[in-house]
């Protein structure tokens, strides 16, 4: 059977499924083929699964420290498998919430894998996709324009394959039954230090091995340093510069044990798994890209400011295009690639000013250019920087580690970057990324009144404090 819409989407997840909505929203027809469930890494892998296992992890840290605030427990006892039942209920809420989407929408799911055939017979400017359903049977979908977003998949470390019983990827992680007492954690980005701090409060004992010379490499140094002190107060060991030595693996009854190197010195470590999270490999095998013009580079696809790959109808958003691999990057951009195709305006897309937030116990955020990344582009850096333990509602909740730093240019005034590290941040974001699209100063962002006591106190503190002008501290 042959469907023909205006616009076919490879992959339903964030990306994808965003994007069908906008081209819905202006009156295309549309399909999306998702040879697994809707809501995509994100949904069902990703951001939403791992962040409900690490709110289980914070109610129970804070019901331990529970006794500062004058709360005395006991009998607390943690049921991981509740824990995790959880976190499935959220994800299914989600998920029925994405098909819903979809039928209000009139959006027409596919349900299968798809890949590329090439210009459809019908005209060469138009795609046609080839979808083995599920019973086996196969269909055409045929576009005018065509959207790939395949998404992701883990990085995997030779030799230290996933057996989903020791060795874990972030998939296998997510549907633990039972939690470890202990765990190496091979790769201190973003999702090893996500991992770190849930299975630190959840009581496992975390060790974090990191090659670079800091956690979250591509964050501003102070707050990596500030995030590996917190870490570590809570029990977590973190072992920078140095790696892990896939030959000297050795995989037990009681565990793994393995090597690990810093230049010349090395120790064994051993734990009952292993994660790996050394990031994330793009979807762009067995989709079909060979029968089509597209070009591809270090395993992404290539694309133009507009989201347009070398085919001019075929578009690729999200991860199979590299980038930031975050899902508001990939919603962004399917937004995007449908303004484009259906002839509305584009704004341009900096991905500096895309918001990174980090799930840790605190938090870590940021948007824009870092102090080191500043300077390397030539700008006469300014700082402002504040500290949550001279903001009122931080010492009210008991959370009063870490601090803002904003990044400014000293003679234009311009914001360049802002980095936060404590609680809540991933929430205050919004008001520096608002900040720097719409080219405020810091000034301007200072002068705007902040309620009391609230922590967004905190940007307009650490505004000011660029010209030295900070109240509280
Ligand atoms: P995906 O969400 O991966 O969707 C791709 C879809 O395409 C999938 O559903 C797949 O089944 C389908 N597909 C692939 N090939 C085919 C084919 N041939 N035929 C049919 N269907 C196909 N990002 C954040 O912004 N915040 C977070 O907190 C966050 N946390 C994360 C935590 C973890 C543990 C992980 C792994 C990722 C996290 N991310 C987070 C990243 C985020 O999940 C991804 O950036 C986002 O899902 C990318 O969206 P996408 O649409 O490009 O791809």
């Amino acid at each position: 059977m042959t469907i023909s819409c205006d616009v076919a989407i490879l992959g339903g997840g964030t990306g994808g499924y965003v994007a069908a909505i906008r081209a819905a929203q202006l009156g295309k027809s549309v399909v999306v083929i998702e040879m697994d469930k809707l809501g995509g890494t994100c949904l069902h892998r990703g951001c939403i699964p791992s962040k409900s296992l690490l709110r289980s992890a914070e109610v129970y840290a804070e019901i331990n420290e529970s006794e500062s605030y004058g709360i005395e427990t006991s009998g607390v006892q943690l049921v991981f498998p509740k824990v995790q039942k959880r976190k499935e209920a959220v994800v299914e809420q989600l998920h029925q919430g994405v098909q819903y989407l979809m039928r209000k929408n009139k959006i027409q799911v596919v349900k299968g894998k798809g890949r590329v055939t090439g210009p459809s017979i019908f005209s060469p400017r138009s795609g046609a996709v080839a979808v083995e359903l599920e019973d086996g049977e196969m269909e055409t979908v045929v576009s005018s324009h065509l959207i790939i977003a395949t998404g992701s998949r883990p990085r995997v470390l030779p030799g230290l394959e996933p057996d989903g019983k020791v060795i874990l990827s972030s998939d296998e992680a997510l549907m633990l039954e039972e939690l470890p007492s202990s765990i190496i954690i091979v790769g201190g980005g973003v999702i090893g230090v996500e991992w770190a701090s849930m299975l630190a409060d959840f009581g496992v004992q975390v060790t974090v091995v990191e090659a670079a010379g800091q956690l979250l490499p591509q964050e501003d140094e102070e707050i990596a340093k500030e995030l590996q002190r917190l870490l570590k107060k809570r029990g977590v060991k973190v072992l920078t510069e140095t790696t892990v030595d896939a030959a000297t693996c050795q995989v037990t009854e009681d565990g793994i044990s393995i090597e690990a190197r810093k230049g010349e010195q090395s120790q064994s470590l051993t734990a009952e798994k292993l994660l790996v999270s050394v990031g994330r490999v793009a979807n762009i095998e067995n989709i079909g890209l060979e029968n089509t013009d597209i070009r591809f580079d270090k395993g992404i696809i290539a694309v133009n400011a507009s989201m347009q790959t070398a085919e001019p109808h075929i578009y690729a958003i999200g991860d199979c295009i590299g980038g930031l691999q975050l899902a508001h990057a990939a919603s962004h951009e399917g937004i995007m690639a449908v303004n484009h195709l259906s002839g509305e305006k584009l704004h341009p897309y900096h991905t500096h000013l895309v918001p990174r937030c980090v799930y840790t116990r605190p938090e870590v955020a940021s948007v824009g250019y870092t102090e080191k990344e500043a300077k390397e582009l030539g700008h006469d850096v300014v700082i402002g920087k504040f500290p949550f333990s001279a903001i009122g509602k931080a010492i009210v909740y008991g959370q009063k580690d870490g601090f803002v730093k904003v990044v400014a240019d000293r003679s234009s005034g311009d914001i360049l970057g802002v980095q936060m590290i404590g609680p809540h941040v991933t929430d205050l974001i919004g008001e520096a990324a608002l900040a720097q699209l719409l080219d405020a100063t810091p000034w301007e962002i200072g002068e705007a009144i902040h309620a009391h006591p609230t922590l967004s106190e905190i940007i307009g503190e650490a505004m000011l404090a660029v010209d030295g002008r900070s109240i509280g501290f």
